[in-house]
């Protein structure tokens, strides 16, 4: 009889680890909280697949910029000042990793699990797991000149690191997409990035679980563990138990408390984000792109355009702030003209909490205190882009094969004391 795993959490991490689980031979349910994929992180974010982020958030010079942004409450950064232990500990692990040689080892982690998760997606496409994936690249956006020497900077690393990257002025950046008016130094062209759209990439998933024979149990709200002596029973929630074999911990924002009573310890904050979505914007550009110094991602998604940003950490709700919404409004006419705060008016802001790791690296694999548990979260800002591999990983872990790319960087137990 094949194995059964119980998947905890239907994101993008959860979904991508059931495909992969069931086309490995388990026996494998998702569980959540909530019915609708709306009320996570996984459905109105910006859906890029982003090569071109392999420099881990935790990196040399972001604290300054932090604290710089901090005074303006427009800005794409705030942290509310408090007396959290657990925020005091996570800022001072963040610092620690802001060092050079952890940020390289970061970087070589994160460069080969886009690129595979790139290469998944195309797969995925080619076997009806449609996403309306656009394999165009990316473009980052620079209105300053400062901003496109640090750019084209990256872009070197970038190389170096086998990741191709093109510096354009902005002639050659207005070649690239003329569907678009653009105000704009310059660019920097990744071409192996991607976008597509998450709400159907989220429907597609499911859709191809279903068919492989995989259940989904929804409205069951995790409370507690059923754990004895390392091995993992059932999971409690507020309506019954659910037992199983083998454990899937994919909660997103929410692993980190949920692991405590296993005495696991994956420090996460959360990193509040907004998107908006026009649903007939005055021009569709073909490539999606990221305003540099502004800190938005623009996608097309459709016939509808997309922008998304800010990251507001260390709350663990869905409140909005009409401030830094303004300031994503007022940075998109600095790069792209056409487009007035005017035309958001009546749309609605999405919300979603992304799961920041103190190092920006997910957390992947066994604890050494559950025997029968594998850990798939904190993949903050790039859930979408490394999905696909992180479901690939779980499979093999859990089929106690060596992993496909080494995770010694991801380690589930890398901040205990
Ligand atoms: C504005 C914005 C733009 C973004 N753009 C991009 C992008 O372009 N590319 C990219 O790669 N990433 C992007 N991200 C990040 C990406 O959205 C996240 O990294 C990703 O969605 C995290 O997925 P997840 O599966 O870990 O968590 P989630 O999607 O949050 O899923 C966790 C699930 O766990 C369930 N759960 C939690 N607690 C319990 C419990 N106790 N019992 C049962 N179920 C529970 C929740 O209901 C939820 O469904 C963006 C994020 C934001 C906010």
């Amino acid at each position: 009889m094949a194995k059964r795993v119980l998947i905890i959490g239907n994101g993008i991490i959860g979904l991508s680890s059931a495909l992969a689980a069931l086309r490995s031979g388990f026996d494998v349910t998702v569980l959540d909280r909530h019915a609708e994929h709306i009320e996570n992180c996984s459905y109105g974010n910006s859906g890029m697949v982003v090569p071109s982020h392999f420099v881990p958030i935790a990196q040399p010079g972001v604290i300054s910029q932090g604290l710089r942004w901090m005074r303006d409450p427009e800005s794409p950064f705030y942290v509310q000042p408090r007396m959290n232990l657990d925020l005091i500990k996570w800022g001072m692990r963040f610092y620690m990793s802001t060092h050079r040689d952890q940020v390289a080892a970061g970087s070589e982690l994160l460069k080969q699990m886009h690129l595979a998760s790139r290469e998944l997606y195309c797969q995925w496409q080619d076997q009806g797991i449609d996403c309306s994936l656009s394999t165009r690249g990316l473009l980052m956006l620079c209105n300053s000149a400062h901003g496109l020497e640090e750019e084209a900077a990256l872009a070197q690393k970038a190389r170096e690191l086998g990741i191709p990257a093109s510096v354009l002025d902005a002639r050659e950046t207005a070649a690239l997409d003329p569907n678009i008016t653009m105000k704009v130094q310059g660019s920097v062209y990744y071409q192996k990035d991607c976008h597509l759209n998450p709400a159907q990439l989220i429907g597609s998933l499911r859709k191809k679980i279903d068919s492989l024979g995989g259940k989904f149990v929804y409205g069951q709200h995790v409370v507690g563990w059923d754990e004895q002596a390392g091995q993992i029973r059932a999971v409690r929630t507020l309506k019954g138990t659910f037992e199983a074999d083998e454990f899937v911990l994919s909660t997103g924002v929410w692993s980190d408390g949920m692991s405590k009573p296993l005495g696991l310890k994956i420090p996460m904050q959360p990193g509040k984000g907004y998107s908006l979505t026009l649903p007939d914007p005055v021009e569709l550009p073909k490539v999606c792109s990221i305003l540099v110094e502004a800190k938005v991602a623009v996608t097309p998604i459709g016939s509808a355009l997309r922008f998304g940003g800010t990251m507001q950490l260390g709350e663990l709700n869905e409140s909005i702030d009409p401030r830094r919404l303004a300031g994503i409004l007022k940075s998109i006419p600095q790069y792209m003209p056409l487009f007035k705060p005017s035309h958001f008016e009546g749309i609605e802001p999405w919300v979603g909490l992304r799961p920041v790791s103190p190092d920006g690296l997910p957390y992947i694999g066994r604890t050494s205190l559950v025997r029968n548990l594998v850990v798939a979260t904190g993949h903050a800002m790039m859930g979408v882009s490394l999905g696909p591999i992180t479901g690939e990983l779980v499979a093999q872990i859990l089929l106690g094969k060596p992993t496909s790319i080494d995770l010694r960087h991801a380690s589930v137990d890398r901040f205990r004391e």
